[in-house]
């Protein structure tokens, strides 16, 4: 069942969606059309680096595409019940090794998780979304910690990163396709993230200040059905 509205604000959304990804496939088009055009005028001579830019721009045009499909709304998700650590601890050494790459610390604390019903491969997409967002937005030194736990009714996952905050005024953009502050941010990131929470009835919380922020996501621990 959904109301008018719902479906009004669905339609918007879907052509806001489209006329973004119009846009942000045509800007890496375009650079590669202008090195292409160039290339041809200079007698089939050409930089390495504009090689490289051409394949950067290729790539992005390819995250761009990848993480919209992701976002479709009615994406089957395939969840059993399995344990969050177990789903973390698979992903925890790619980060680490994203980590030290760029000089940063990365901790991850087990806590004890009963098992939820999680689709592994779109958990590990948010985690790592998440976790990517946390070390882009440190300096070198910096310190990325996830964490997980359960309280009565549901198992945590708390990702917390030392970068400079997300203003206020940003705070109530999170999520929304394409809004990135980055040069060469798509913006679907998170957009991605929340479409996987609400596929898995889970609650995202942020909060940020200038020292750093704290993803917490909270997934439902099912009720045992007594017969
Ligand atoms: P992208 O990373 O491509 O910019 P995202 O959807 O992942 O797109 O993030 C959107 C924006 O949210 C980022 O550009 C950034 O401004 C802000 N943001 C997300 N996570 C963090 C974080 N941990 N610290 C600071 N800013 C963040
Ligand atoms: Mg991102």
């Amino acid at each position: 069942y959904e109301t008018e509205m719902a479906r009004l604000a669905q339609l918007n959304l879907v052509g806001e969606m489209a006329a973004g990804i119009a846009h942000e496939i045509r800007n890496p088009m375009t650079t590669i059309r202008g090195f292409l055009q160039l290339f041809r005028n200079s007698q089939g001579r050409m930089d390495n680096e504009y090689i490289e830019i051409m394949l950067e721009e290729l790539d992005r045009a390819n995250d761009i595409i990848t993480e919209y499909l992701s976002l479709a709304k009615n994406k089957r998700t395939y969840q059993n019940a399995m344990q969050l650590n177990r789903i973390l601890e698979t992903l925890s050494p790619l980060i680490q090794a994203e980590a030290v790459m760029t000089g940063k610390h990365f901790h991850v604390h087990y806590g004890e998780c009963p098992d939820v019903q999680l689709d592994d491969k779109e958990i590990r997409q948010l985690i790592l979304n998440i976790c990517i967002n946390g070390l882009e937005a440190m300096e070198a030194g910096g310190k990325l910690t996830v964490q997980t736990y359960s309280e009565s009714e549901h198992v945590i996952l708390k990702i917390s990163d030392e970068g400079g905050g997300i203003q206020t005024e940003h705070l109530e953009k999170l999520g929304r396709p394409f809004f990135t502050t980055k040069e060469h941010g798509t913006g679907l990131g998170l957009a991605v993230c929340y479409s996987i929470a609400a596929r898995h009835n889970a609650k995202i919380e942020v909060q940020s200040s200038p020292a750093g922020t704290t993803f917490t996501i909270k997934f439902i621990i099912p009720v045992p059905i007594l017969v």
